[in-house]
C-alpha cells in the first residue's frame, strides 16, 4: 500500500515508480500485479504520461460529465460528477511481472486519476505468481 497526496480536484499522477518499489522485494519472477484503488472518487489507469496528454486526460474527464450538473447525489454529498468520472475509469489496473519486473509497453505509465482531490490517497499493490 502507499499513498498519493493530489493537490487539485481532478489530477492525473504518474505511480509507476510507486508501484516498482511496492514490486521490490516480493520475490516473484512471473505473475501479476494489480493496482487497486480504494476510493469511489479516484480511479487508476493505464497509459502515456506525457504532460501534455495528462492535462488532456483531467479536461477530457470534466467535459465527457460536467461539474455539478444537478445531479441527485450532490443533494447528498456533492460529488456525483467525482463518483461518474471514476466510474468511467475503473478501480484498478493489473499488469504482467515477466522477469520480476512490470511488463509494461514503452510509453506505458500506470497513472492514478483522482477526480475529487485535493485529498490523501490509498493505493493497494497485490502481486501474485
Ligand atoms: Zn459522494
Amino acid at each position: 500500500m502507499f499513498q498519493v497526496e493530489t493537490q487539485e480536484r481532478t489530477q492525473v499522477v504518474d505511480v509507476t515508480e510507486k508501484v516498482r518499489d511496492e514490486l521490490q522485494g516480493q520475490n516473484v519472477s512471473d505473475g501479476l500485479c494489480t493496482v487497486f484503488v480504494q476510493h469511489t472518487t479516484a480511479g487508476v489507469v493505464v497509459n502515456e504520461a506525457e504532460s501534455g496528454l495528462l492535462e488532456d486526460i483531467e479536461s477530457f474527464l470534466q467535459n465527457i460529465v460536467p461539474d455539478h450538473d444537478d445531479y441527485r447525489h450532490d443533494r447528498i454529498d456533492d460529488n456525483a460528477d467525482s463518483h461518474l468520472r471514476a466510474l468511467l475509469l475503473g478501480e484498478s489496473a493489473t499488469v504482467p511481472i515477466e522477469d520480476g519486473e512490470l511488463a509494461l509497453g514503452t510509453w506505458q505509465k500506470l497513472l492514478f486519476v483522482e477526480c475529487d482531490g485535493p485529498r490523501t490517497r490509498r493505493v493497494r499493490v497485490t502481486v501474485t505468481d
